[in-house]
């Protein structure tokens, strides 16, 4: 197998293979742009990822930083992380690097290691030719499929946007641009190579990527490139939901999330391009703890600090548990029960759409049933909320509710007064907590009775959104 994919790179350019009938011409030769054009100085590529252009080089390959990293770089954004494109093979690349290791099915790729930093490295690959055996689409004419290598310049034309085609050698500080990708990252264009409709349907996460990429670059999606998305955004279904749920988690962590997000809205691609956003976006409640949730979010991963996606996605899906907790305690279920089955059916709602991690899924249980349990304000039951692992998570998420007004703000004052407060001022609060401070809280004594688990209808409140409503 090994010896016919060397085979097939040795027969690139050699006119055998068909050139795909959509795929755009293979450029002869690249632009080269000199470093006092782009600025971008070797010194800014991480250290691993020059130990690995600089080995492959001297053992006679061709080696280049590519993708998101020359992009950034050249945006003066600093890159995520570093990935590095070669005429080597995956095993060739694995010979030269004791720590490393040839990862992948659908691509396979290398990773190599230096002490904590990993760089990614793929070998030149070409867009298919119909027919070919390497080539596996679907019937919407997704591809599955793709491991032909190819030449430096079919490895660019395959790439999504032509900012994201540029070669980098950090030996000569030189850019080789195959498509025009420079002047795009002058312009800030966001430019699909070839034809959008084609790229689009062979891989339609490519759309949710020009969103993605644009707002968190502040670049602008140049006009063919934007124009099929609305009418194809539904066949962002047929992608895996393992896959849709990667580029979601990226979108949502990129540290823009909310000009990703009003961006896909504004130009009606939340509606079947990103499963749970065209739910979320159309509850008036729902939408301001949507938008404050992604605000806290972005501030956070702008300030460096950790953010949970377990406590994102429930977040983002609080409302709709809400709705399926209220229609319960309707019918007359008992709340905790109530509650147990509104997360399991949106949960397995959303499953169909976007596989969210199991260990996501029990951590987002677990803050949605805090909810319930940090309205539980009397006897033990503080202090066994306390002890919950998820407290924390539990606590910011209410605060979080409060300040979208869903909540009464009394409720997460409380705890924020109760958590630090000394025990002799923790039994003066559970002793007041239950003393008719609002209307809020009478009517949640009234519904909430002696037992745990609330066997009352939720009545006319299931639409109004108060303490109770959660
Ligand atoms: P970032 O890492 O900042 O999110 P990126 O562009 O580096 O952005 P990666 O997923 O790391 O994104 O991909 C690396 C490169 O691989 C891209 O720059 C692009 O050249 C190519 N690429 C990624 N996804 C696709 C795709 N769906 N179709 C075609 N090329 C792609
Ligand atoms: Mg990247």
């Amino acid at each position: 197998m090994i010896r016919k994919l060397i085979e097939k790179v040795f027969s690139r350019g050699s006119g055998r293979r068909a050139a795909a009938p959509t795929a755009p011409a293979v450029p002869t030769g690249p632009a080269i742009i000199p470093v006092d054009q782009h600025g971008v100085r070797r010194s800014q590529i991480s250290s691993c990822a020059r130990r690995v252009t600089d080995t492959l080089q001297a053992q006679g390959y061709k080696a280049y930083v590519v993708g998101g990293a020359v992009r950034d770089l050249m945006l003066q954004h600093t890159p995520k992380d570093f990935d590095v494109a070669t005429d080597a093979t995956p095993e060739q690349v694995h010979a030269v690097f004791r720590r490393s290791r040839i990862i992948g099915r659908r691509f396979r790729l290398v990773h190599v290691m230096c002490g904590a930093e990993t760089v990614e490295v793929s070998t030149f690959r070409a867009a298919q030719a119909v027919g070919d055996d390497n080539q596996i689409k679907d019937e919407h004419g997704r591809i599955l499929r793709d491991n032909v290598f190819g030449s430096q310049a079919e490895d660019a034309m395959r790439r999504d946007f032509t900012v994201n085609a540029l070669y980098y050698d950090p030996a000569t500080e030189q850019v080789l641009d195959y498509c025009g990708g420079a002047a795009d990252v002058a312009s800030r264009t966001m430019r699909i190579i070839g034809d959008p409709v084609e790229r689009y349907r062979e891989d339609p996460v490519r759309m949710l990527r020009a969103v993605r990429l644009a707002a968190k670059l502040g670049m602008t999606i140049e006009r063919r490139t934007r124009e099929p998305i609305q009418a194809m955004a539904e066949i962002v279904q047929n992608v895996p939901a393992a896959r849709l749920f990667e580029e979601m988690l990226k979108l949502l962590l990129s540290g823009h999330a909310v000009a990703c997000v009003r961006q896909l809205r504004d130009e009606g691609l939340h509606h079947g391009m990103l499963p749970m956003l065209d739910v979320i976006l159309e509850q008036p409640m729902g939408e301001r703890f949507v938008w404050l949730a992604l605000e806290r979010t972005d501030e956070r991963i702008r300030a460096d600090k950790g953010v949970s996606p377990a406590f994102l996605f429930a977040a983002l899906l609080w409302h709709e548990v809400l709705a399926a907790w209220n229609a319960g305690r309707e019918r007359g279920v008992p709340e905790v029960p109530a509650m147990h089955d509104a997360m399991d059916q949106v949960l397995s709602t959303q499953a169909e759409k976007i596989a969210i991690p199991r260990r996501f899924g029990t951590d987002m249980k677990e803050i949605w049933l805090l909810q319930w349990r940090l309205e539980q304000r009397s006897g033990k039951r503080p202090y066994r909320a306390l002890e919950n692992p998820k407290f924390r998570a539990g606590y910011d998420f209410l605060v979080l509710r409060c300040e979208s007004g869903e909540v009464d703000e009394e409720l997460g004052n409380w705890w924020t007064r109760f958590q630090d407060a000394p025990e002799s001022e923790r039994a003066e609060m559970i002793a007041n907590a239950g003393s008719g401070a609002g209307p809020a809280k009478k009517r949640r004594r009234r519904r909430g009775g002696k037992r745990p688990a609330n066997g009352e209808p939720a009545g006319d409140e299931s639409s109004a959104p108060g303490p109770d409503a959660g």
